[in-house]
């Protein structure tokens, strides 16, 4: 392949990069991204073949861990996150487990949020747990516990922010400061806000993750994640774990995460736009006891959002009064929204956090974690706001 017009990310902006980063056109001089769907790759000699594999030559080999679609969506998210290098994954859950199995050993010990994504909680505590990683739990937003929290064998910080569904923040380079002090990483899990919203490597964090199955797609059809940071760590050991153990992106959702990227910007303006639209108008709403949103004036940590992020995501949070009868009465009452627990789609979601997503923690966990029964969550889609405070309103 050669293409003298493959562009160098560092001279465009975020819009730029989206759209053009890693893109190395073929001698068909296609302006679309082609899905090569190809398992293998032929080599011209025995002798390339074997440069290829010992890698002294640079080349594919094996789609499990070389494949151009896969290579220009990496390339492209690691420019749009301002990192060195990007590995996709399967899923979100395996990029987070790459990144666990490719820097961890037994002994190992991790600081993580709370308030994280239920399977990544049940990864730390039972699948680590069981391989003698230890992991030690802390309030998102409280600073010093994180920094009480580390020890000898701390090897990274782990956390979401804003967080799922109460969209408390954490200060992430404050975070990165007290991590770099004592010698652990900073992993942040940046699938709310994606790179559009929210850049934690610029802000100090050594590795992001992604679900790229939420905003990256944005349209509900794949499966997909990414883990970004360094050559050294992310370019060794994390794709060192998944070239070998094999949880790989496939060429076809590569395409359609590459596509996302494209129109990402433009989505996840309109998704805050109409967020915040949402969630001014729940605080008016006199069944609503209070509204979860970084946008709103209200939110305890909103100078922080305004300081951290460029713009506040898709996801509101809302307690009615009445609880668990009021929650389910609204979802029940909705004819337009879906009633799913995903978010980052086009269409917006409800969802009844405390019998569902929280529903496996005990009644005490759930009110330590401040998931109270009549608490909802909406994944804002791209519909038309009135239609969807309309749909809200139906059952209030
Ligand atoms: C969905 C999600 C994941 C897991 O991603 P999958 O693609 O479902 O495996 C991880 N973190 C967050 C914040 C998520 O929302």
């Amino acid at each position: 392949m050669s293409d003298s017009k493959k562009i160098n990310p560092d001279d465009y902006a975020l819009a730029t990069r989206a759209v053009r980063a890693g893109q190395q056109r073929t001698s068909e001089g296609e302006n679309s991204e082609p899905i090569f769907a190809t398992s293998s790759y032929v080599f011209a000699s025995a002798a390339e073949a074997a440069a290829r594999f010992s890698g002294e030559q640079p080349g594919n080999i094996y789609s499990r861990f070389t494949n151009p679609t896969v290579r220009t969506f990496e390339e492209r998210l690691a420019a749009m996150e301002g990192a060195e290098r990007c590995v996709a994954t399967a899923s979100g859950m395996s990029a987070i487990t790459a990144t666990c199995i490719g820097l961890l050993k037994t002994g190992d010990h991790i600081v993580s949020s709370r308030s994280i994504f239920g399977s990544t909680t049940m990864l730390f505590e039972n699948f680590l747990r069981k391989l003698g990683i230890e992991t030690t739990f802390v309030e998102l937003s409280d600073v010093s516990a994180w920094e009480q929290a580390i020890k000898p064998e701390t090897k990274f910080l782990f956390l979401e922010t804003p967080s799922n569904p109460l969209t408390e923040l954490v200060d992430i380079a404050a975070l990165a400061d007290i991590a770099h002090k004592k010698d652990c990483l900073l992993v942040v899990d940046n699938c709310f806000c994606t790179p559009v919203l929210q850049q934690p490597i610029a802000l100090g964090a050594d590795i992001v993750i992604h679900s790229a199955t939420k905003y990256i797609d944005g349209q509900g059809r794949c499966m997909g994640g990414a883990v970004c940071g360094s050559n050294e760590i992310v370019g060794d050991s994390v794709y060192g774990f998944l070239r070998t153990a094999g949880p790989s992106m496939s060429a076809f959702n590569a395409w359609v995460f590459l596509k996302g990227l494209e129109t990402l910007q433009l989505r996840m303006q309109a998704h805050s736009a109409s967020a915040l639209k949402l969630a001014q108008w729940l605080e008016q709403q006199a069944v609503v006891e209070r509204a979860y949103y970084p946008g709103l004036e209200s939110h305890p940590q909103h100078e922080l959002a305004k300081q951290q992020q460029s713009g506040y995501g898709g996801i509101v949070s809302f307690e009615l009064k009445g609880g668990k009868e009021a929650g389910w009465n609204l979802i029940d009452a909705t004819r337009l929204i879906s009633i799913s627990a995903n978010l980052g789609d086009a269409k917006t979601t409800i969802t009844h956090p405390a019998t569902t997503t929280h529903g496996r923690l005990t009644s005490e966990q759930r009110q330590n974690a401040g998931i109270s029964d009549g608490l909802i969550r909406v994944a804002v889609g791209l519909e038309d706001i009135d239609d969807i405070k309309n749909d809200l309103a139906r059952g209030m």
